[in-house]
């Protein structure tokens, strides 16, 4: 069996608490990826989810401490040295960042900007030869009239054609695995459905493994294989696609689930009360409990493990589900 494209084992990150002490921003995520797999990462705001993907891209401040494993193709990413994850970041790894007008420099060109990504791995390129390379990217994402566009500034693109360009300057160099960090947030709903349906004829035309992250479950549900959903740091459910939706058994992903508007606008939206809590005043045991309508007394006490419920994992003392088997997290 070959090995997975993404693993994560026991993946661990805490930042300074500013008391001389350490909050735990990640607390143990276990994940795993195949070749040409989408895994979903959903979760409200805090919950840990994009941390863990800077994590194994060594873009987190220096005062982060991790801890814990995270392979690709079964090279060891947390503490590669700085040349060797710079060769593997942007290349075999692309990344897709939340809000493209931030991730564009917006004194140069689009184009310039895209190309650099390619030169920057590949030296024996010329410009001009990366110039032709990205005029067939923009093609391939999408952007019309690509000879023009690639030599205008991003406040010329729209939000949708800027998305189009991270898109395209994420595969630049052919990676294997796409990360996706809320790569519809920005947009209105008509051209979050058109970046879905492109990652969507990606993932079909190159074979490219994805990781989606993002607090809409929604927008995982037509592209993902598999789901984890993240809260306080750590995952309270994972499995299979279908069964997170229509066997759900944590009362967070059904919240989550309850908050998706359906398509005819009929059913009433449910919120989930209350706001995710900080690193830094977590509750302890299950930390949903002061939000959750099932919590009883052993909820504030103990953390309740990952646990194989029906066809998901679930960390939940009072799961939806009945069937309940203690699993290793
Ligand atoms: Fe709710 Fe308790 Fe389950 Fe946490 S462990 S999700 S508080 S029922």
């Amino acid at each position: 069996m070959s090995a997975p494209l993404l693993s994560l084992k026991d993946l661990r990150i805490a930042f300074p608490d500013g008391d001389g002490g350490m909050a735990e921003g990640l607390r143990g995520v276990d994940l795993s990826l195949d070749p040409g797999e989408v895994l979903g990462i959903v979760g409200e705001s805090g919950s840990g989810k994009s941390i863990a993907m800077m994590a194994l891209l060594q873009l987190l401040p220096d005062s982060a401490r991790v801890s814990g494993s995270a392979r690709f193709k079964g090279q060891e990413l947390i503490g590669m040295a700085g040349p060797r994850i710079r060769r593997i970041r942007g290349k075999s790894i692309g990344c897709i960042f939340q809000d493209p007008l931030s991730a564009f420099n917006p004194v140069l060109r689009i184009g310039d900007q895209v190309a650099e990504a390619i030169l920057l791995h590949d030296s024996s390129r010329s410009r001009r030869d990366a110039m032709k390379a990205v005029e067939g990217l923009f093609e391939r994402v999408a952007i019309p009239q690509p000879a023009r566009r690639l030599r205008q500034y991003p406040h010329e693109f729209s939000g949708g054609m800027r998305q189009r360009a991270m898109i395209a300057m994420a595969l630049a160099n052919s990676p294997e695995l796409l990360i996706a960090d809320e790569p519809t947030t920005a947009l209105d709903v008509t051209v979050q459905a058109q970046i879905l349906d492109l990652l969507r004829d990606l993932r079909r035309d190159l074979g490219i493994g994805m990781v989606l992250i993002t607090h809409d479950l929604g927008v995982v549900a037509g592209i993902a294989d598999k789901i984890a959903v993240m809260y306080g740091g750590r995952i309270v459910e994972r499995g299979a696609t279908d069964p997170v939706f229509y066997e759900t058994a944590h009362p967070y992903t059904a919240g989550l689930i309850g908050a998706v508007p359906d398509i005819e606008g009929t059913g009433a939206l449910r919120q989930i009360e209350g706001t995710p809590p900080s690193i830094f005043t977590r509750p302890g045991g299950c930390s949903f409990h002061p939000r959750c309508t099932r919590a009883q007394a052993i909820c504030a006490q103990e953390d309740p493990a990952l646990a194989e419920v029906g066809n998901t994992d679930c960390a939940c003392h009072f799961p939806l589900i009945a069937t309940r088997t203690e699993v290793a997290e």
